[in-house]
């Protein structure tokens, strides 16, 4: 069963007395929390970052100036209902707006779990004609809200009418259930992806804990399925603002056959300057992760410029042009700067 916000304070989540404040969010952003993530939860620690994802908190009210209600800019590039085509040869296709968790840093916490949910089916054949009309389009990235909270059958029929489109390559699902709530990721549901074209699915994760018995069981049926998984997380401060815990993250990921892709700067999204951490303070935990784990533990840490400009790189580059010498400076994992190419009277024997 979801948890709402009137639900979080009987189930032990917080304290009777937040509820007030809990029920003014509300009123601002959705809330739910499944059963999945609840469970993890310990209501002993006031900084439990499991909690700090889904339990919503008064400072949300909070609206920082720079934060915006569109933060990545997707209605500028909404030429169709459900349709963002932000970049030539690939569009994003939102057939819901329902997630099973509501997420406290949501980039599009102003659209999710509100009315219209789910793309009519006229919007959705417009939206597909869209595609069909664009030869340049290759990949279509189902997003939403979260799309495999649609039924198995639903999923198919997305699957079989993008697999009919010739131009497209690959068709790439977002989803945070196969983390928040496995139990949806049934064999049908594994089935429903499978296409003729490549078909990618994208998880999102935060944190170790969230990859429970039951998380890595839903990812085996998809990997079993023949389905590539790639992780997104987010980087959120008192949730993942360590290089220890981003470390334990993407070697747990890793192991259970999930590259991490991208690792997310948080979004000016409106009432979440809580969870932000600066650009400088991303850079030096990459750079730290870098020198910790294994290439396959690395995720590209990017930024969604405001105003729909696109995903961005932001690690810090390892070489600087050295003018001396014409060369470059090279700097290591651990600090460590060298000349690029090496001075030949330095080189080893
Ligand atoms: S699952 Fe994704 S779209 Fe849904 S609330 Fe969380 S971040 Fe937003």
């Amino acid at each position: 069963m979801t948890l709402r916000a009137d639900d979080l304070a009987s189930a032990g989540l917080i304290e009777p007395e937040r509820l007030d404040e809990i029920r003014r969010v509300a009123e601002e952003f959705s809330v739910a929390v499944t059963e999945d993530m609840a469970a993890l939860i310990d209501p002993g620690d006031d900084r439990d970052p499991i909690a700090a994802q889904f339990v919503p908190s008064a400072a949300e009210l909070a609206v920082a100036g720079e934060e915006l209600a569109d933060p990545i800019g997707d209605q500028r590039w909404s030429p169709v209902p459900g349709i963002v085509h932000r970049h030539r040869d690939r569009v994003l296709l939102k057939p819901t707006l329902l997630c099973p968790v509501y997420c406290r840093f949501c980039f599009r916490r102003e659209a999710v779990g509100k009315m219209p949910a789910m793309l009519e089916p006229a919007a959705l054949e417009q939206a597909y004609a869209y595609i069909r009309e664009r030869p340049e389009i290759w990949e279509v990235i189902v997003t939403g809200g979260d799309p495999f909270v649609l039924a198995p059958r639903r999923l198919a029929s997305i699957v079989r009418v993008l697999d009919e489109i010739p131009h497209l390559g690959v068709i790439r699902f977002h989803t945070r259930v196969p983390v928040v709530d496995p139990g949806r990721v049934t064999a049908a549901l594994a089935a429903a992806l499978t296409a003729e074209k490549a078909v990618y699915v994208v998880v999102h994760a935060n944190h170790l804990r969230e990859l429970t018995a039951a998380a890595k069981a839903a990812v085996t049926r998809l990997v079993r399925a023949g389905i590539p998984v790639l992780a997104q997380t987010v980087l959120l401060r008192g949730v993942n603002d360590d290089a220890a815990v981003l470390e334990a993250l993407f070697r747990g990921l890793v192991a259970m056959r999930v590259k991490p892709y991208y690792l997310h700067h948080a979004d000016l999204a409106r009432g979440t300057a809580h969870f932000r951490t600066g650009i400088a303070e991303g850079q030096r935990l990459v750079r730290s992760l870098r020198a910790r784990a294994s290439g396959l533990c690395q995720p590209t840490y990017v930024l969604d410029i405001p105003g729909g400009y696109g995903k961005v790189p932001l690690a810090a580059s390892a070489a600087a042009p050295d003018s001396a010498s014409g060369g470059w400076t090279i700097e290591d994992g651990d600090g460590g700067r060298h000349a690029y190419p090496p001075d030949p009277a330095n080189a080893k024997e």
